[in-house]
Order: structure tokens, then sequence, then C-alpha cells
């Protein structure tokens, strides 16, 4: 891993042409759809730091086991945690060009920990997508997805903790990156495949 990371941070030193997005939304806002039809368009991998945990829960890994009860309870796995699988995943080589990030940054410490990731890419995040969903909506989705998919997580009164913890913790960071950062917000109760080409062309355009 650390051989993968070394290659990363050396080309950036080169050239500084990753093209890095946020994608910020509600549980259920479409976020990993949207990041798996962004990432075929750009090219660039979406990470999302609920698929790495789930994979580490999968495979039991001691990671996995640390994690299990953040996410059986839908609270936020410790940033320290987070961070860290954060950072090492950004340095693969598969990021080279660049990445997708689904579920991360959450919370302002996450916001300022991945600004200093970036910063030891000598780079910058390209642009925030905000998808905006309204809660019916949400709550219907996630209705759905929970019996297409059993999530644990997805059970209704983790679904209304979730809501309420993305409402306080991670909705307003969307206002804090518009000082620093372009965000894209869009209508995230579109119809995927419309969505991602108009999230494209918004992020073609110098706007
Ligand atoms: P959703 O966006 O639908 O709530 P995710 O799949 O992104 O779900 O995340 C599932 C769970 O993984 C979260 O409820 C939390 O426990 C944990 N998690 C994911 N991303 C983070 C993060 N950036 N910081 C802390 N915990 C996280």
């Amino acid at each position: 891993m650390t051989t993968d990371r070394t290659v990363a941070a050396s080309s950036s030193t080169r050239d500084d042409r990753r093209l890095r997005i946020v994608l910020m939304g509600a549980p259920g806002s479409g976020k990993g759809t949207q990041g798996r039809l962004l990432s075929r368009k750009l090219g660039v991998p979406t990470i999302s730091t609920g698929d790495l945990f789930r994979d580490h829960l999968r495979r039991r890994t001691e990671l996995g086991v640390t994690v299990a009860g953040y996410l059986d309870s839908g609270e936020f796995v410790p940033d320290v945690i987070t961070d860290a699988m954060v950072r090492d995943r950004i340095g693969l080589t598969d990021a080279v060009g660049g990445f997708i990030l689904d579920g991360y940054p959450r919370t302002l410490a996450q916001v300022e920990a991945l600004n200093g990731f970036v910063g030891e890419q000598r780079g910058s995040i390209t642009a925030v997508v905000a998808l905006e969903v309204d809660r019916a909506t949400l709550l219907e989705r996630m209705r759905t997805r929970a019996q297409a998919e059993a999530r644990a997580d997805d059970d209704p009164e983790v679904v209304i903790r979730r809501l309420e913890i993305y409402e306080a913790e991670t909705a307003p960071l969307i206002e804090h990156y518009r000082s620093s950062t372009r965000v894209i917000t869009v209508d995230g109760s579109l119809e995927p495949a419309r969505l991602s080409a108009m999230i494209s062309s918004r992020l073609r355009a110098r706007e």
C-alpha cells in the first residue's frame, strides 16, 4: 500500500489536474447511484466510505469488527478510523487521475482532514456536488431499499437517526464549502441517467 501511495504522490507533484469530486446528500439521496454513473463517465473511481466499511464487515477484518456497532446504530465511525481509511484509499494508484467521494466528509473535522490529504497531493477539491431530495422521497426510497437489500441500518428507527445526524452534522458542510469550493446543487429526485448527464455537463461548464 505504501508503494501505491508513493506512486500516486510522486505523480501528483508533476501534475495536479486530478478530478476530486465530493458527493453530498442525505442517506437515500442517490450518492451511490450517481457515484457509479459519474465514475464511468469521468474515468475515476468512486470511493464510498459506507461500502468500504461494509466490505470490512463482510470480511470480518479487525476494522470491520471495530466499526460494526456504529454501522448498526447509524452513528458515525470515529474520525480517526475513517480519516485513515480514506487517506489510504485515495493514495492508491487507481485514484491517480482523481476520485469521487461518497459519504465523506461528513463532519467539519473530516473536511479539514480531507483538505490536508489533498494538500499532500498538492491539489484541492474540484467541486462539491450536493444532491437535494425532500424527506418524504428519502424515506420512501430507503423503505424500498430495505426490502431489496436488507441493509441492517435501513431499519426504520435507524433511518430516522441517520437522517437526523445528516441534518445536524453534514448538511451544514455544504454552506461551509461554498466559501472555498465550487458547489453544484442538483435535484436528486430526477431520473438517475438524466441527473448524471446534468452533473457532468455542469462539471464541464465553467460556472
Ligand atoms: P448513508 O449515506 O445511506 O447513510 P453510507 O453507506 O454512506 O450510508 O454509510 C453507512 C454507515 O457507515 C454510516 O451510518 C456510518 O456508520 C458509517 N460511515 C460512512 N461514512 C462515514 C463517515 N464519513 N464518517 C463516519 N462514519 C461513516
